[in-house]
């Protein structure tokens, strides 16, 4: 600790100290004006100044802030203790909440900020919207179960999952974002790493987790064997948001194996909904209306 954090500890704690003299000894008039008998060369602290000091001990940093501007108006309105205390407490906790919020969405690295309600539910009529309402109350985050939503690219899958993860992280619940490309090579050097048991304890800990674009690139052994004990892991612990262009009949090839793809389906369908969109590619039409060819995405599209 530096000699001034030193000395300003100590000062700290003088004045505590002295506070509590003056308390125990004097009315507080008496100390306020130094009328008792305390050594009347040391400058009484200001009550404002304790106060700051108590706010900043405690660390309660928003309600050190607002606390002089809370005192005026409290000489204005003249509220009760209790309203006056509740209005300085409530501003602590909401900056706290929002300090705890931003700190979630960041960690979360959803790739967009996107919502349910930014979502055109009449251009996917293949979209149930009372459906995605219902996975709105987030019942499926409480209850540990899985949501998966399968459909060729475009036509909505992450922004859903994006929508859902930021309803999450904004009702207090952590979440986190990858590609299912990511998350096997992060989860290879994990393993070539001696790492893997923590490196899969860090995916297991969010309530909700985001595993973006599974089947775009098929698995080799190693990654099929690390997505099992992903799942495995996660099993009736916490959700999965999963979004993957290929329809069930089709994972055998994506992890290059039906017995271990029967074995990842088994748990991560046994308490899950799957959304299956069919449809048109939002980007395509976005393309049409800016009056662009729809061509060159759509052989894209067709590779996906
Ligand atoms: P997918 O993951 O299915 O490939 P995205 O969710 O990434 O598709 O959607 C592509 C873009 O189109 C995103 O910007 C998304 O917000 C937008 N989008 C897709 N479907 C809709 C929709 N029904 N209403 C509003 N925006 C949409
Ligand atoms: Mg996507």
């Amino acid at each position: 600790m530096s000699s001034i954090q030193n000395s300003v500890q100590n000062m700290n704690v003088q004045n505590i100290a002295a506070t509590s003299q003056i308390i125990g000894s004097q009315t507080t008039e008496q100390a306020y004006t130094g009328s008792g008998s305390m050594d009347p060369l040391r400058p009484l602290p200001r009550p404002i100044d304790q106060l700051h000091e108590c706010l900043a001990a405690l660390g309660l940093s928003e309600a050190d802030a607002v606390i002089e501007t809370c005192l005026e108006r409290a000489s204005k309105e003249a509220p009760s203790y209790a309203q006056f205390l509740t209005e300085l407490l409530t501003s602590e906790l909401t900056a706290r909440q929002l300090r705890q919020l931003r700190m979630r969405l960041r960690m979360a690295r959803l790739p967009y900020q996107k919502t349910l309600d930014q979502f055109d539910f009449a251009f996917q009529p293949s979209i149930e919207e009372r459906q995605i309402r219902e996975l709105s109350t987030l019942r499926f985050v409480h209850e540990l179960s899985n949501v998966i939503f399968l459909g060729p690219p475009g036509v909505g899958k992450t922004h859903l999952c994006v929508g859902l993860a930021d309803l999450a992280i904004r009702s207090g619940f952590s979440a986190y974002f990858v590609t299912a490309h990511e998350l096997i090579a992060d989860l290879s050097r994990a393993l070539r790493e001696g790492k893997l048991d923590r490196r899969l304890r860090q995916y297991v800990t969010p309530k909700v987790l985001v595993i973006d674009e599974m089947g775009y690139l098929p698995l080799d052994d190693r990654g099929a064997t690390l997505f099992f004990q992903l799942v495995t892991a996660r099993y009736e612990r916490g959700s999965i948001l999963l979004t993957s262009n290929k329809g069930y009949a089709e994972w055998g090839s994506v992890f290059g194996d039906p017995v271990i793809a029967t074995a990842i389906l088994d748990r991560l369908l046994h308490h899950s909904t799957t959304i299956n969109i069919r449809g048109e590619s939002y980007r395509l039409k976005e393309r049409r209306r800016a009056g662009l060819p729809s061509t060159p995405e759509r052989s894209l599209e067709n590779q996906g």
